[in-house]
Order: C-alpha cells, then sequence, then structure tokens
C-alpha cells in the first residue's frame, strides 16, 4: 500500500483520509479530497475552499493527483485546494516546513518570502507587528526555495 500524502505539504494523510470525504489536513488545512469522480471532486474542493475563504470559486487553486492507490486497492484521484492569497502567520509556516518559528521568521526577516508584509503592531508585538506571509509564497518556497537553502548550507560547511 502507498502512502497518501498532502500534495501542499506532504504530510501523510493515509489513515486520516476517507473517500469522498472531504478532509483538512492537519498541518497545512489545504482541503483534500479522494475521490473517483474527478470534475465532481474538484467542484467540491473549491467550494470548500470559497465557501472557507470568502473568495471566488475560480481564485481557489487546486491540484489533481491522478490515480492514488487506497488500502482496499482501489485507484482515485486526490484533489486538493487552497487560498493562494491566504494569510499565514510564523506559527503556521513553522508547522508546514517543519521548521522552528525562530527559523521561520529568519526567512520573513531574509526575504524568502517575497510577498511577506508586517501587520499591524498588537499588544504582545507592539514594537514590530506580526508577518503575514501569503500561502503562495510558502508553495513557492517548499518547491524552489528549499533547494536554495541547502546550496548556501553547503557552500557554508
Ligand atoms: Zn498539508
Amino acid at each position: 500500500m502507498e502512502e497518501i500524502r498532502c500534495p501542499f505539504c506532504g504530510e501523510d494523510v493515509t489513515e486520516a483520509i476517507s473517500p469522498d470525504a472531504l478532509l483538512t489536513c492537519p498541518r497545512c488545512h489545504v482541503v483534500l479530497l479522494l475521490t473517483s469522480d474527478e470534475d465532481e471532486g474538484e467542484a467540491r474542493v473549491r467550494n470548500a475552499v470559497s465557501g472557507a475563504q470568502n473568495i471566488d470559486t475560480d481564485d481557489v487553486q487546486v491540484v489533481v493527483v491522478k490515480g492514488v492507490t487506497t488500502r482496499d486497492g482501489h485507484h482515485l484521484h486526490l484533489i486538493a485546494g487552497w487560498n493562494p492569497e491566504e494569510t499565514l502567520r510564523v506559527p503556521d509556516v513553522a508547522s508546514i516546513l517543519g521548521v522552528s518559528r525562530y527559523q521561520a521568521w529568519r526567512y520573513c526577516t531574509t526575504g524568502a518570502f517575497p510577498n511577506a508584509s508586517k501587520g499591524r503592531p498588537s499588544r504582545r508585538h507592539y514594537d514590530t507587528g506580526i508577518w503575514l506571509i501569503p500561502r503562495k509564497d510558502v508553495q513557492r518556497f517548499l518547491l524552489t526555495g528549499r533547494r536554495s537553502e541547502r546550496r548556501e548550507d553547503d557552500e557554508n560547511y
């Protein structure tokens, strides 16, 4: 049996997911659906994300992984959907990337997330405000940033 992993963050959701039931990824909170009907499934995912995020269904980003083998041997499609403009905070990003909060904050301050911005100062973060990171920047980092970061590490050691 193959593992079923969240296409966004790579979390193993094999045990948590069941066919035709919407699941929120416990790690990165994208909407996941395992289904035989790709078109209907995509529509369900788009509707779920647009309702939760209050955005147009056309603005939902969807990824379809075809032919996922389930525990009982069925071949289904895994559909993931999210709002690329959703604002994440440092603890969310740390969890998704599997790094410390300090490391996630460092990524913000060093420009690893090009569209990250400082929110308004709060009581707890009165001097600086908190970092607001669009999900699309975290996605881009997952796809490209890790590799360049590793190269830098290689140069340092
Ligand atoms: Zn995930």
